[in-house]
């Protein structure tokens, strides 16, 4: 396999890990008309090294060995779906969860990181002139500036072209296959490994064209330009699942807003999805230093304000979560997994019905852990393949029409369709299961 190939297949997250390997600096990440950050290669670029850290790559060791190498201790425990932990826990942190996304714990484990001098600097996704991209920061006053979860692409390239200029360590943030990529060239470059000191992941349930934010501006009723998109605005009033979305309208300074309830379903339908997230297993990003999350469950999820899952990896992580400012409660393996079951209902037990779909259409998939593929009865696979289709047109109807009216029209008979499959493949199984009894 080789970066060509990846990024033909739609295989690339835009991690941009790759381009720092490319020996013929001619490399680097541009936006493809799908609305993704994908590298651009040169005549010369040496596509041998640039594979041996891309998270996709087929030659590449998995996340079960990745893990091994860096995380596994005497005193880490192990799951097979959670990966090597310390500790689990639902929370917020006092300070930061009302400026954050969620409960604030990564804008608190980064406060904590530069505080205590573990790192000097983070490598963090921050607003620039309106727009989100990661950048480094070290001003620990001004914390709050890099808080919220932005779901647009962006990408790592900088950070190692720019980490041999900087002085001290530094820590990162990141979904897991950035935090792959990361991990692939520690494991290359041990040097890195004390450079890089520490990794906070971002539980991830999958990467949204930037066109999914251009939806999301139009549907708030924005009609030309705008910067500043606010994907999570909170109702403290009301529970953790009713938020909006808001941005400013460059002409007059506007402020737009939309209820993302009113919109649907956005995650589980796949709409405005990288291909690329339909072949990842890393639901619990399980190669960072403390994987970070939102509390889907109860009783978190009846509250506004928000409440993250917390699964320290590392002995530093414990000991930063074991701070004054947090309120958290230990909580159980099964909570940990109920809390993202949605993902790992599609991306483990959906993965091997669409290996084998995308392999018999003659496509390219990446090599997958062979532990989490499982087979699922025929309706499931249904679901999949609706899903996929639903993903593939929503890109599709964007770039044909730009426009929230007429995309809302095409893929509405695709939605109709896997929200049907959905209802009925259910009620079915439930039925099974009853006369079971
Ligand atoms: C694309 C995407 C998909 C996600 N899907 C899920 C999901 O399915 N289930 C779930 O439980 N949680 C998901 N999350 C994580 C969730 O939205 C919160 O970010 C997480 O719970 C941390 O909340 P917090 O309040 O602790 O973060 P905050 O304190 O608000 O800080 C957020 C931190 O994330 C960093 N950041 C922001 N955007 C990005 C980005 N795109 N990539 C890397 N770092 C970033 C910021 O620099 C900041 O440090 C997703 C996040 C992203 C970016
Ligand atoms: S290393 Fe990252 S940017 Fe490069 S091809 Fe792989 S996923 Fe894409
Ligand atoms: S779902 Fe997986 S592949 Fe997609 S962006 Fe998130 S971590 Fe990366």
């Amino acid at each position: 396999m080789t970066i060509d190939l990846i990024v033909k297949n739609n295989l690339c997250t835009g991690c941009g890990v790759c381009i720092s390997e490319d020996q013929s600096h001619q490399a680097k990440m541009i936006w493809n008309n799908e609305g993704f950050l994908v590298p651009s290669l040169g005549k010369s670029s040496t596509q041998d090294k640039m594979i041996k850290v891309c998270p996709f790559a087929i030659q590449q060791k998995n996340e079960d060995e990745l893990g091994e190498l860096f995380l596994k201790l005497p005193e880490t425990q192990y799951h097979d779906k959670i990966g090597y932990y310390y500790g689990l826990y639902a929370g917020y942190s006092k300070e930061f969860r009302e400026t954050s996304s969620s409960g604030g714990i990564a804008t608190y484990v980064f406060n904590a990181l530069l505080e205590q001098k573990i790192v000097d600097h983070l490598f963090i996704v921050k607003e620039v002139d309106g727009q989100y991209a990661y950048q480094f920061f070290s001003n620990v006053e001004e914390i709050t500036q890099i808080s919220k979860t932005r779901y647009t692409p962006v990408t790592l390239e900088k950070l190692f072209q720019e980490l041999s200029k900087v002085d001290g360590k530094v820590a990162v943030s990141g979904v897991a296959c950035f935090v792959k990529a990361i991990r692939l060239k520690q494991m290359y470059d041990p040097v890195l490994k004390e450079k890089i000191a520490f990794i906070v992941g971002i539980i991830c349930g999958g990467l949204k064209s930037r066109y999914y934010t251009d939806y999301l501006a139009q549907e708030a009723g924005c009609k030309s330009e705008y910067s500043h998109a606010q994907y999570r605005v909170k109702n403290k009033e009301s529970h953790a699942l009713d938020y909006k979305f808001s941005c400013i309208e460059k002409s007059d300074k506007r402020i737009h807003m939309v209820d993302m309830q009113s919109l649907g379903d956005m995650w589980g339908t796949g709409l405005f999805k990288s291909n690329a997230c339909d072949f990842c297993d890393d639901v619990l990003t399980e190669l960072a230093d403390i994987s970070l999350g939102d509390a889907w469950i109860k009783p978190y999820r009846m509250d506004g304000l928000g409440n993250s899952i917390i699964i320290t990896r590392t002995e530093i992580a414990e000991l930063i979560v074991n701070g004054n400012d947090l309120v958290l409660d230990s909580i159980d393996e099964n909570k940990i997994i109920e809390s993202q079951s949605g993902s790992f209902n599609h991306r483990h037990n959906g993965l091997l019905y669409r290996i084998q779909l995308y392999k018999s259409q003659g496509r390219i998939v990446p090599f997958k852990r062979e532990r989490v593929l499982k087979k699922q009865i025929f309706l499931l696979n249904m679901i999949q393949k609706n899903r996929l289709l639903t993903r593939e047109k929503s890109i599709y109807f964007w770039m044909k029409f730009n426009d929230r009216q007429k995309f809302n029209n095409a893929i509405k008979i695709y939605l109709y369709k896997l929200r049907f499959v959905s209802k009925w493949t259910h009620r079915l199984i439930r039925f099974i299961q009853k006369i079971k009894l």
